[in-house]
């Protein structure tokens, strides 16, 4: 509503020149979102997953590599990993952060995988694919731990590709570098998703992909227009998978206000720390370490009797979520990868604990008292 003069404009500007598809308010979103990311280069897509299906074709990945991740994400980061024909493979997270536990991926690739000498490879003892990637996936708006992940990666010369679908704004200090980084600074490569529930969010499906490597960018924009740089001289076969011109407009006018916007989220979280700190041996709130600066997408609380708790703020028309009831390795979609129950016990404890407070820039103290209450 308070944009919604602004954003007419952009609607208006387009139907007049009844340019759709790429263009320049395309560019300049790309210009911006880079900038606020603190990369070379941005490039639009059509979706999140989009994003990540791009960027691992881009790096090479395909049928016979595995992508290491997390089983406590949206389904899109392993669907990404399929599509491209390659295997997703798990480790589990820390429970205090929920997030990649970088000691769970050093212990799978010490005594999950094997080194061979002949091909000069690391291969999965159980699937016998190639581990070729990791995908770290920043989860409710805060970074994992990533100078962790990437020392690890750089031994065993995995990509590092994260999932920052959820952290628009995220900054994680790292005590390699001695500064502030931002979510999508960090990997080889960065997914977004603008969909329009994110703390960036269109109106509509959108996404992005961030990199500092030119090569990586060019190819990227090459696979979101079938493969093509030139019209109708195509290299390869690609995905029509790019950025409406409107939804990149909207962004443009979105993206001044996201700063602003993750302050407020991250009052909020405050608020909702002081009020609920009376109760914390019944509530579990969300540990922020020293070294991130989160954006709280969401507000998650951790309780015992969660499905009651539900019930009874859902009584009082106070909506919440769980993200998410089911872990992807216990997901009928995954029954054929081999995993069971008990394969990521602190997931499957995590998911039958979590509960997603209300949490977005207008929540007032006012409503967070009536949440707590
Ligand atoms: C939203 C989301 C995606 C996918 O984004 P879409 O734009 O919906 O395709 C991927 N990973 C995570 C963690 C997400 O939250």
């Amino acid at each position: 509503e308070e944009l919604k003069a602004e954003l007419l404009d952009v609607l208006g500007a387009a139907l007049k020149t009844a340019g759709f598809i790429g263009g320049p308010m395309v560019a300049g979103f790309e210009r911006e979102f880079a900038e606020f990311c603190g990369v070379a280069h941005c490039v639009g897509v059509g979706s999140g997953t989009d994003a990540l299906r791009f960027a691992f074709m881009a790096a090479g990945i395909g049928p016979g590599d595995g992508i290491i991740t997390v089983p406590h994400t949206f389904i899109a980061t392993t669907e990404a990993i399929s599509q491209v024909g390659a295997s997703p493979l798990f480790v589990d997270i820390d429970e205090a952060t929920y997030n990649m536990d970088p000691a769970q991926l050093r212990k799978y690739l010490e005594e999950q995988c094997d080194f061979d000498t002949a091909t000069g490879k690391l291969v999965d003892r159980k699937t016998g694919c190639r581990v070729a990637a990791v995908v770290p996936v920043h989860l409710y708006g805060q970074m994992a731990d990533m100078d962790a992940i990437l020392e690890i990666a750089e031994k065993y010369q995995l990509i590092v590709m994260e999932d920052a679908c959820q952290a628009h704004g995220a900054e994680y200090f790292s005590r390699k570098e001695n500064r502030w980084r931002k979510a999508g600074s960090m990997g080889k490569a960065a997914a977004f998703s603008f969909y329009p529930g994110k703390n960036l969010g269109a109106c509509g499906e959108a996404g992005a992909v961030t990199t500092d490597d030119a090569a990586m960018a060019q190819k990227i924009r090459m696979i979101r227009d079938h493969g093509q740089a030139t019209k109708y001289y195509h290299d390869v076969e690609g995905y029509n998978g790019r950025l409406d011109a409107i939804q990149a407009g909207f962004l443009s006018i979105k993206l001044r206000r996201l700063a602003g916007w993750n302050e407020k989220r991250q009052q909020a979280a405050d608020i909702y720390r002081r009020l609920l700190e009376p109760m914390k041996e019944v509530v579990g709130l969300p540990t922020e370490p020293s070294w991130s600066k989160a954006v709280y997408h969401l507000f998650v609380v951790r309780v015992q009797a969660r499905e009651a708790l539900q019930k009874t703020l859902g009584e009082a028309n106070i909506g919440t979520g769980i993200h998410y009831p089911i872990p992807l390795h216990l997901q009928k979609a995954y029954s054929g990868l081999g995993y069971q129950s008990g394969s990521f016990p602190v997931t499957e404890k995590v998911a039958r604990e979590i509960l997603s407070l209300p949490m977005f820039p207008g929540l007032s103290a006012a409503q967070q008292v009536q949440v707590v209450a």
